[in-house]
């Protein structure tokens, strides 16, 4: 199956990959694990410790602001 909207997800201090949104999730590979998650979700990159931040919900343009 293919998910509609596919992004790689990476720190944005080192560009460290840090998991996929797949449509209204995030997929977070942990060693032997996959994590799935949804909504608000945070990281410590692995190789350089900065805080990362996401939200599973994929940006539309029916949701964004009128400028
Ligand atoms: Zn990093």
């Amino acid at each position: 199956m293919k998910y509609p909207t596919e992004e790689e997800w990476r720190c944005r201090k080192c560009g460290t990959l840090l998991g996929i949104h797949r449509g209204e999730s995030v997929h977070v590979k942990h060693k032997r694990a996959q994590l799935v998650v949804r909504g608000h979700v945070m990281a410590v990159c692995p190789r350089c410790a900065e805080l990362n931040e996401t939200d599973t919900t994929p940006p539309t343009d029916d949701a964004r602001p009128a400028a």
